[in-house]
């Protein structure tokens, strides 16, 4: 297989350029080669990207929307090809890239696409005169992925991006590089002029020529902090827009009065769905002490049952690690738990065998750990880990609990469970992040704005709010008198 650019609606015959071997992270065999985009790349993206921005501007919302929905409906017909494919490149389990990854891209697609006709400005009655108002596309837009969940975060930076009547190019994780090129055959096949989302392959040197480029109005980015305050400073050149996804370390806080059952399943998600690799995870679970053995036992009972192996399998529910050197990374952060106190309970080694009995040591694989006895101040309770590492915290009062949640860089995402209806708002309100759960954890709909507070981030994705993200406002003034004039 060859990951090429996808420009102008192809892909990129020449692959006379810089490339590597891409790597199914279950087994660590190549899965083919990604062809680093060149400066000549660039410039045939973005000028492919004006002309499609060109006409597509000029197109109704009605229009634009009809080409969305036909492209969430093409991806629905290829579920299972893409589900695969991104099974392939990120080593999560094939349950969830069918249900999720796919399904969520398709979601945005449909949400911005029905969205589309409905964008519209104000109308301002004033003295003799009137306003109004214009929601205005920026031009291109640049769409940068983590390698978490390529085919979501192309999609949800690529519908309202073009639904405003932008275009777009993508780059994806040099570690992902497979589903952004599906995403772009389906807007093609979907009748989007060709440039309208174009793809180019890279690392971060792609990203930072794109974020350096004239002729692009504005950065995404899905991403680490490091990252974004890299493109926010390259950005600030230009004065570009920027929206930035980045990471997090959130709580998930359970009181005394909470249904536990319910408390452990969401803590369950919180850090071991894709092998724990996601943003929002509620990676410091704060129990309140008269509840803390029941949970924990639960907990444990239940997280030892995760069926570890072969993401490809129907039945596994953990898959590997996106790569040798994150499964590395993630270790040394469980070495350093263990040095500075904390108490291994369960997992964090990395098994021979997969709940099949399969031999799974070529693959990035590592059971979901949890750690007790851990204080905040440790590193594994301050830093994004980003792999399946849990961290239990014990605490007495709402009031205590709230100040050392909030205790963090980050403010990504947060939870409570509670059955006191009012404790749960109230605690909310004053939790620190952008994405916050009650009674339940990391449900993301495409109709509620995504995003973070503090380091985590900057705008929002999803909803509504994405529009602004999206648009520049033009105010109109209309005279329907005489020009009152001093001179
Ligand atoms: P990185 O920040 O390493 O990379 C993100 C993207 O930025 C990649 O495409 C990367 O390319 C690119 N990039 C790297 N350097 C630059 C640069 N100087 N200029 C422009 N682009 C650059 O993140 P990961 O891919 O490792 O993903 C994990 C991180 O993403 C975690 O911190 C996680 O929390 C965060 N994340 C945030 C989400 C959110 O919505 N808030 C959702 C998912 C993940 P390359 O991959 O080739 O290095």
């Amino acid at each position: 297989m060859e990951y090429t650019q996808f420009i102008d609606g192809a892909l990129t015959t020449n692959t006379n350029r810089e490339s590597w071997v891409n790597y199914n992270p279950a087994d660590n065999n190549p899965l083919g080669t990604v062809y680093q985009a060149n400066e000549e790349d660039i410039e045939a993206a973005v000028a492919s990207s004006q002309k499609a921005f060109q006409t597509w501007r000029t197109k109704t919302g009605a229009e634009r929307g009809r080409v969305l929905l036909k492209t969430a409906e093409i991806l629905r017909s290829r579920l299972e090809k893409i589900a695969l494919l991104e099974t392939q490149d990120v080593g999560k389990p094939l349950s969830e890239s069918l249900a999720v990854d796919v399904s969520s891209a398709a979601d945005a697609l449909e949400y911005f696409g029905g969205m589309a006709a409905t964008i519209h400005g104000d109308f301002v009655d004033l003295k003799n005169a009137f306003g109004y108002t214009r929601p205005e596309p920026l031009g291109i837009c640049a769409g940068i992925g983590a390698w978490n969940y390529p085919i979501q975060i192309a999609a949800w930076k690529a519908a309202p991006a073009l639904a405003c009547g932008n275009s777009m190019i993508f780059k994806p994780s040099e570690l992902t590089p497979a589903t952004a090129l599906e995403l772009a055959q389906a807007f093609m096949d979907a009748g989007a002029p060709p440039g309208l989302f174009n793809v180019v392959q890279g690392d971060g040197r792609v990203g930072a020529m794109l974020t350096a480029h004239p002729g692009i109005a504005k950065i995404s980015l899905t991403g680490s902090v490091a990252t974004g305050k890299k493109i926010f400073a390259g950005a600030a050149s230009q004065l570009k827009k920027v929206t930035l996804e980045l990471g997090g370390k959130s709580p998930l806080i359970v009181f005394e009065d909470a249904d536990i059952s319910n408390a452990v399943s969401a803590a369950l998600l919180a850090n071991f769905y894709t092998q724990g690799e996601v943003c929002s995870n509620g990676t410091r679970v704060f129990v309140q002490h008269k509840i803390y053995d029941s949970f924990l036992s639960q907990l444990k009972e239940r997280t030892e049952k995760i069926s570890v192996g072969y993401p490809a399998d129907p039945d596994t529910q953990m898959g590997a690690l996106i790569s040798k050197a994150h499964l590395e990374k993630v270790m040394g952060f469980i070495d350093a738990g263990k040095a500075a106190g904390a108490t291994l309970l369960t997992g964090g080694i990395r098994p021979e065998k997969d709940f099949k009995g399969r031999d799974i040591r070529s693959g990035n694989f590592l059971t979901p750990a949890i750690f007790t006895d851990c204080e905040d101040a440790m590193e594994i309770c301050k830093e994004e880990i980003f792999g399946p590492v849990l961290c239990i915290l014990c605490f007495d009062s709402e009031e205590e609990v709230i100040a050392r949640a909030n205790d963090s860089a980050y403010g990504l995402a947060a939870g409570v469970f509670t059955n006191d209806i009012k404790r749960g708002h109230r605690v909310i309100h004053q939790i620190q992040a952008g994405t916050c759960w009650i009674n339940n954890y990391n449900i993301t709909p495409i109709e509620l704005p995504f995003g973070g507070y503090k380091q985590s981030g900057l705008g929002r994705e999803n909803s509504l709010a994405a529009i602004q993200q999206y648009t520049q406002l033009k105010s109109v003034y209309v005279e329907l008198g005489n020009v009152d004039s001093p001179y």
